[in-house]
């Protein structure tokens, strides 16, 4: 049944600590009915800064000429793979800036293929890359790639234009997610909670769109800002605690409301505190995406200031993750897929 909009605005405007603590154990007790308390890893390769999008909330726009770019050659993003494959990840993600061209294109099918090869069919794959055409979104699952992230960032379309140059389309955006299902990929979107002019009542709206569009997998964050963005002007002023509220209640709600999906604990909320991800965890998630780019691209990658762990190595990440999961009483699900328990080929 379609959830009740009145109820999701009640679940996003709770407020004070034990109203807040109930929230979360809510969403906790949901996640352990319908997914379970195994966290599944997805490494994160961020592949290159290269975008020809311009974005006003992003670090790494076109329009921000204050850092270098790069692309991660074909043997390191291989060898990458490869060790989340021999650290028992069950998957990883690929995300970059946009790009359409064909050499950009060509590359990530022969990568996709080439990390098939190198672990046996037996490492998943999913893709965040923006927006495509059909054809290289057919071309990409047709290598092995079977899940894709796309966030619809906001469904209010008002807003969506302040986001965005004008040049940059929601409907071109929903058609893309609309195809990436067609096609038969898992289809993960998302949104980011806190940007300016943003009501409840919107993230509401996101929330039942979700819904509408039958999505597998959610990977949501906090909204932070960045130096050398049009939104430059709230980086003063911005709230971590404000922030990380509003990210836990956005996954906690999700959660009540949407059951049995895919939900990621971000590295934004990481950002904004030391356990972010484990409080994620906490209050609903069950997908965690460690950061396993060679420290050296590190710099060059950062959507918002404070971005975590940026000198820190994948295998130093590994330790600290594996202990912390523990201390919530949590198992990591290695060398599984760990797909949406939504997801159902058939549909
Ligand atoms: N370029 C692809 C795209 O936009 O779909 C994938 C990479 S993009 C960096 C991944 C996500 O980063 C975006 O969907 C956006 O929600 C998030 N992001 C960008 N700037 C951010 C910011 N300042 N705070 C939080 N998240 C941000
Ligand atoms: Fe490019 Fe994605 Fe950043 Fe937009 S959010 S500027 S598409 S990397």
């Amino acid at each position: 049944m379609r959830p009740d909009r009145d109820y999701i605005i009640q679940l996003l405007s709770t407020e004070g600590k034990e109203a807040l603590q109930a929230l979360y154990d809510k969403a906790y007790s949901v996640k352990k009915q319908f997914v379970g308390t195994t966290v599944y890893f997805r490494g994160l390769i961020e592949l290159s800064n290269i975008c020809a999008k311009n974005c006003y909330y992003c670090g790494i726009r076109s329009g921000n000429p204050d850092f270098e770019r790069y692309q991660m050659s074909f043997e390191e993003a291989l060898k990458e793979a490869k060790w989340c494959y021999d650290n028992h990840y069950g998957s990883l993600v690929i995300q970059a800036g946009e790009r359409e061209d064909k050499p950009w294109t060509d590359f990530i099918t022969r990568l996709i293929t080439s990390i098939k090869e190198v672990t046996k069919g037996k490492l998943g794959i999913t893709l965040s890359l923006g927006e495509q055409t059909e054809q290289i979104y057919r071309q990409w699952f047709q290598a092995g790639a079977h899940r894709y992230l796309l966030r619809i960032e906001t469904t209010n379309q008002e807003l969506y234009k302040k986001l965005h140059p004008a040049d940059h389309s929601f409907e071109q955006r929903l058609n893309c997610l609309r195809t990436i299902k067609k096609i038969g990929y898992q289809v993960g979107t998302g949104i980011m909670v806190g940007l300016p002019e943003q009501t409840i009542a919107n993230i509401a709206d996101d929330i039942l769109f979700f819904y509408d569009e039958d999505v597998d997998m959610l990977g949501m964050g906090p909204f932070i800002p960045h130096h050398g963005t049009p939104l430059k002007h709230l980086v003063d002023g911005f709230s971590n605690e404000k922030a990380l509220e509003l990210g836990l209640k956005l996954i906690a709600t999700c959660r009540i409301v949407l059951k049995d999906v895919n939900i990621a604990t971000t590295t934004a909320l990481q950002a904004l505190h030391p356990e972010g991800r484990e409080l994620g965890l906490l209050a609903g998630a069950n997908i965690l995406m460690p950061n396993i780019t060679d420290t050296k691209f590190r710099e060059g990658y950062q959507l918002y200031d404070g971005k975590p762990c940026l000198d820190e190595n994948a295998n130093m990440c590994q330790g600290c993750l594996s202990r912390r999961i523990a201390s919530i009483g949590e198992t990591i699900g290695f060398d599984q897929w760990g797909d949406s328990k939504h997801f159902s080929p058939s549909k």
